[in-house]
């Protein structure tokens, strides 16, 4: 028999397991409050105006061809993609960055370079790595797969609906010196918790004290308030205090570019020596891995950012996203008190970015989908850009009945 009758079967993904639940789904109620992705007023996918019109322009130039971008990819791009998160004047003479499949790939490239340079504390065989707890699935198994120790540390108090902060900072504290800190920029995914700039000032003077790396994945730069200026501000805070982080950048729910796989990875370096070097090493561990990036996503991200125009339509097309989701959120809180809840969902109003986490248990959701066809995950997590007028009486009255 050949090695491949030994293969056991892997478990599906979590969550693509529930998208293909739904789809086949025949109960014409049904409602899709699982999907990471914007949907409009009506339920559907929305292509940005901004980003259409660049694409119509990509097309109609014909000095576009579909050559292969260097290794790193795009320059240009990168560059634009660095100033939208640090900021249009920040000095980039120093910070290495790359083009990445996306945030997901960016967290790879990222935690295999962590793997390979970052000291190990002593007596571990592995760079721990301390993501949150509970955080974006993907990432325990990402940075397993860069070789990485991979911890948690204590982010969500479910008996407050709140930040566990002291849980946080004891396990920050608690960590060997010289761990690698993973942190979300904005929008806490599945939380919607983030800390404010006060506990944001104290995580950072902490890790100093612990000689902590900072790894910051921002997936939701301007999708999460509607002002990605605002949504950078803890990462913009912590480079100003001397932090050599490394940002994973993803332009796949800010600019609806999901499929298109755009991102960047960068570091935070201490000269243009050490960028140089960094650089150098960045390249050798995506050559062999994929070669160079795709072109088409980052082509829009580039035309988009470098034509005033568009770039003014691009912000009121990302607010246009993050108002409707916030007006759903309200909303959400507004009609389970108008079918009769009386439990307290404050948390979910101060909550932000693309999610709801309701404190909802695991058979409270799974009564969900059996009775009402409405599809989430577990652990009570809600997409409120799966939420629109014509369904979120629907839904408010169902979860009213299983949380009642
Ligand atoms: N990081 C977080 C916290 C996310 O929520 C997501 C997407 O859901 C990603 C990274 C990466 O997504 P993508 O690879 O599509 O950019």
């Amino acid at each position: 028999p050949s090695f491949l009758s030994t293969i056991p079967e892997g478990p599906p993904d979590a969550i693509l397991g529930i998208a293909e639940a739904f789809k086949s789904c025949t109960d014409e109620r049904k409602v899709n409050v699982c999907v990471g992705a914007y949907r409009d007023s009506t339920g559907k996918p929305w292509i940005l105006p901004s980003v259409r019109q660049a694409e119509e322009r990509l097309l109609a130039d014909s000095s576009v061809n579909k050559e292969y971008a260097p290794i790193a990819g795009d320059s240009k791009y990168v560059e634009l993609a660095l100033k939208f998160a640090y900021g249009s004047d920040a000095d980039l003479s120093s910070v290495a960055g790359v083009q990445s499949l996306s945030g997901t790939g960016a967290c790879r490239i990222g935690g295999h370079f962590l793997s390979k340079f970052v000291p190990k504390p002593e007596g571990l065989a592995a760079v721990p790595i301390l993501i949150p707890n509970p955080t974006w699935g993907n990432h325990i198994s990402i940075f397993r797969e860069c070789g990485m120790d991979v911890r948690r540390y204590r982010y969500y108090d479910s008996k407050t609906n709140r930040l566990d902060y002291d849980g946080l900072m004891a396990d920050l504290k608690e960590a060997p010196n010289g761990s690698v800190i993973l942190l979300h920029a904005c929008a806490h995914n599945p939380t919607g918790c983030d800390p404010t700039m006060d506990q944001w000032k104290s995580i950072s003077d902490l890790i100093k004290t612990k000689s902590h790396h900072v790894f910051f994945d921002s997936a939701y730069q301007g999708f999460a308030s509607g002002d990605a200026e605002a949504d950078a501000a803890a990462l913009r805070f912590f480079v100003s205090e001397g932090h050599n982080i490394v940002l994973a950048q993803s332009f796949a729910k800010n600019f609806g570019l999901y499929g298109e796989r755009t991102g960047t990875l960068s570091v935070v370096c201490n000269s243009p020596e050490e960028k140089s070097a960094v650089m150098s090493q960045l390249k050798l561990i995506i050559r062999p891995m994929y070669s160079s990036p795709p072109i088409h996503g980052s082509s829009i991200v580039k035309t988009v950012l470098t034509d005033d125009a568009l770039t003014t339509e691009y912000y009121a097309n990302c607010k246009e996203m993050a108002d409707r989701i916030r007006s759903m959120r309200m909303r959400l809180v507004e009609v389970l008190r108008d079918v009769g809840s009386t439990h307290d969902w404050s948390h979910v109003t101060s909550q932000i970015g693309m999610f709801a986490f309701t404190g909802m248990s695991s058979e409270m959701c799974d009564q969900l989908t059996s009775k009402y066809s409405i599809f989430l995950t577990r652990d009570g997590r809600i997409s409120l850009a799966g939420l629109n007028e014509g369904n979120i009486e629907y839904v408010a009255r169902a979860i009213h009945d299983v949380t009642d």
